[in-house]
């Protein structure tokens, strides 16, 4: 029993560590919130302001986020950027009568401890897993947690290795030299707009090399091997599906809970912003036909999104509407002739949208067209 406390005060200490570390190396991820429209953000959609499944009053509240019961053992971890970024993505947790499930490894040790802190509050089962929805670092720079307290860490099969080459390869990296072609863009830009753009993609990519930097990446020890997903997973009273999707990251899987038509969605669905499609493997097209299967899931279903408030199908139509409107307006733009390249930057927020955030222009909207365009056989 002394060892073992031992053992936890080690690990908390380290945690507070990284804490401290984390905040000071922080300032950085100011710039990238402040480009992305940093507005204190809802935990909830106004839709589900009166769903009974779903707890009105927070169980934690830190600000930066909070925690709330979306259904019979089910908890929803949602951020707000604007007052911290010990978390950035949302996540949540499962609790059955044998055991629980973490879900996100968040983008800090700080934030996947702040969510583990919370399960102990309700539940004292042991933790059977934690599973990243993908490899992106907003959602797995935190992973460290995991592997410091033997908590198996579950993610798709290619996970592990796209974060490696995508952040890995960032560490010692030459910064300079690193952003430089980026740099290089801001000058070439021939618009306004276009260097606006560029700005803001420079702001969002060194964050990336810096959190990269910053951390000691922790690579999931459990693969999933997307054919032979779904998956089960028996908690005890509470049985968990884990089913894989194409559309953001190549990695994507969601966590569905269908008797209780709960989905935690990852960055398959993003409440209140425009898809982000930047990635190398995300697709429109299999992004939009899996945001159609969201649709046909029960007209009641929660969603914890990747980023934004918790919602229902409204969140899932409004994902669908923006992809729309983007084809709307590139295919016009495709049809006079316009380079995809030129097109990216010239989409125009409709006024029914001013609200809806966007993360950075060139991490959605832009690669938005010009992957349409690939579609269409155009460049
Ligand atoms: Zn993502």
């Amino acid at each position: 029993m002394i060892e073992v406390s031992n053992r936890r005060r080690e690990v908390v200490n380290s945690i507070a560590f990284s804490r401290r570390t984390f905040l000071a190396n922080s300032s950085y991820l100011g710039a990238m919130y402040v480009a992305a429209k940093l507005l204190p953000m809802p935990a909830l959609a106004a839709e589900l302001a009166e769903d009974s499944r779903i707890s009105q009053t927070p169980l934690v509240d830190k600000g930066f986020a909070s925690v709330r019961k979306i259904g019979d053992g089910l908890y929803a971890t949602i951020s707000d950027p604007s007052k911290g970024f010990q978390t950035v993505c949302n996540g949540g947790f499962l609790v059955g009568k044998d055991a629980a499930l973490l879900i996100e490894g968040f983008i800090s040790v700080a934030g996947a401890a702040f969510q583990m802190d919370a399960l102990r509050m309700v539940s004292q089962a042991p933790v059977k897993g934690a599973l990243d929805t993908h490899y992106h670092y907003d959602h797995s720079t935190g992973n460290a947690f995991f592997g410091a307290n033997g908590i198996p860490l579950w993610a798709h099969a290619n996970t592990a290795k796209r974060i490696v080459e995508s952040y890995g390869a960032m560490q010692g990296a030459d910064k300079a030299a690193f952003l430089s072609p980026l740099e290089k863009a801001i000058k070439e830009a021939k618009t306004e707009t276009a260097r606006k753009h560029r700005e803001e993609y420079l702001a969002h990519v060194t964050t990336v090399f810096n959190v990269s930097n910053s951390s000691v990446l922790a690579l999931p020890n459990r693969p999933l091997d997307p054919s032979k997903l779904p998956m089960k997973v028996d908690l005890g009273g509470v049985t968990a599906v884990i089913e894989g999707y194409p559309g953001h990251s190549g990695t994507d899987v969601v966590v569905r809970v269908p008797e209780q038509n709960v989905v935690y969605a990852g960055d398959l669905l993003f409440s209140g912003l425009y898809p982000v499609t930047f990635d190398a493997q995300a697709t429109v097209s299999g992004w939009r036909q899996t945001l159609k299967t969201f649709a046909s899931w029960d007209k009641d279903t929660i969603f914890v999104p990747g980023h934004g408030p918790v919602c229902g199908q409204e969140g899932v139509a409004l994902s669908r509407a923006l992809f729309d409107d983007i084809e709307d307006q590139a295919q016009k733009m495709h049809k006079a002739g316009m380079p995809a390249a030129e097109a990216a930057d010239l989409y125009v927020v409709p006024e029914k949208y001013k609200n809806v955030v966007i993360f950075a222009w060139d991490f959605s909207i832009g690669p938005t067209i010009t992957k349409l365009y690939a579609e269409w056989g155009s460049k």
